[in-house]
């Protein structure tokens, strides 16, 4: 998945940190760990290697200085969105933003609100308590915003190669699924203490799979579209990345028993079966893992 060169990246603008404050843990929250370990795993890496090897936080919050625009001034062009993890991610999440802007109306007959997305370096203070590389991406309900630690990302490009980039969007549309979720006031089911393969939580985390398989549907669409067409490769790699992360390869890679009553976000053929099932239709009510048959076809 490559930006389109003169795609139009307007001047919105990620923080580089500060957050919210407050004291919760996230719920329905990232892919993030998983997916490092699953795709390092699928790399033939294992598991001792990966925690000596996870960033430490530093403790160090980003200053006031730091954050804001100027952060993020390199990030102008198509060209910087395919060399820059962090204008990566802010463009991914703007071509998101354009999606759902018309989808979620049209489809759910809810006005889509942007959420807000903080890039950080290593640690940050979140709506949902202290986020790190350790925790991974993920979304914060309470302050309806999407974090992403580009110290992850850079474990994702060594760990992932060529995919990384494309693994980088899929994360930005997943953690977007859980907030178009908390429109729809569906994200608070989810709940990790009550896990299982029929679970609220792995129906939840399915459903963002499947959104961001959908937003991959629209993403390269239209004249102003900010996506290059999506080939067929790029798609096979997204589907292993959803694959690589289910919670039965993941059980079984780190020598682990599969244990279906211990998962939280599905199975690898369900994640990849949902990421497909957005993508080839476009519609939410392909993703209707609730079963509430609310959507408009
Ligand atoms: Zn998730």
């Amino acid at each position: 998945m490559t930006f389109k060169s003169g795609a139009n990246f307007d001047g919105k603008r990620a923080s580089s940190g500060g957050g919210g404050r407050g004291g919760m843990i996230a719920t329905g929250g990232g892919i993030g760990s998983l997916l490092l370990i699953g795709l390092y795993l699928l790399l033939g890496g294992d598991l001792g290697d990966i925690t000596e090897s996870s960033p430490q936080p530093d403790q160090t919050q980003v200053g006031p200085e730091e954050s804001g625009e100027d952060a993020f001034a390199h990030c102008q062009t198509a060209e910087d969105g395919n060399k820059y993890d962090d204008c990566r991610v802010m463009f991914a999440a703007q071509s998101v933003d354009k999606v759902w802007a018309q989808q979620l109306p049209d489809q759910a007959g809810i006005e889509y609100v942007e959420p807000g997305r903080v890039i950080f370096n290593n640690t940050t203070m979140s709506g949902c308590g202290q986020a790190s590389g350790a925790t991974g991406p993920f979304y914060c309900p309470a302050d309806e915003s999407a974090y992403f630690d580009t110290a992850f990302f850079d474990q994702l490009r060594n760990f992932g190669g060529d995919n990384a980039p494309l693994a980088q969007m899929y994360i930005v549309a997943h953690e977007f699924g859980h907030h178009i979720q908390k429109l729809e006031g569906t994200l608070s089911l989810s709940n990790y203490n009550e896990p299982g393969e029929d679970s609220n939580a792995v129906k939840i985390e399915l459903q963002a799979d499947c959104y961001a398989g959908l937003w991959a549907h629209y993403a390269d669409k239209g004249e102003d579209a900010l996506l290059e067409t999506i080939t067929e490769q790029q798609v096979t790699d997204a589907v292993n990345t959803a694959r690589a992360v289910g919670d039965d390869n993941i059980q079984r890679r780190s020598g682990g028993e599969v244990r279906p009553d211990t998962w939280t976000h599905g199975s690898s053929e369900d994640r990849a079966q949902s990421f497909l099932a957005g993508y080839n239709s476009g519609k939410m009510e392909q993703c209707d893992t609730l079963g509430r048959g609310v959507y408009k076809s």
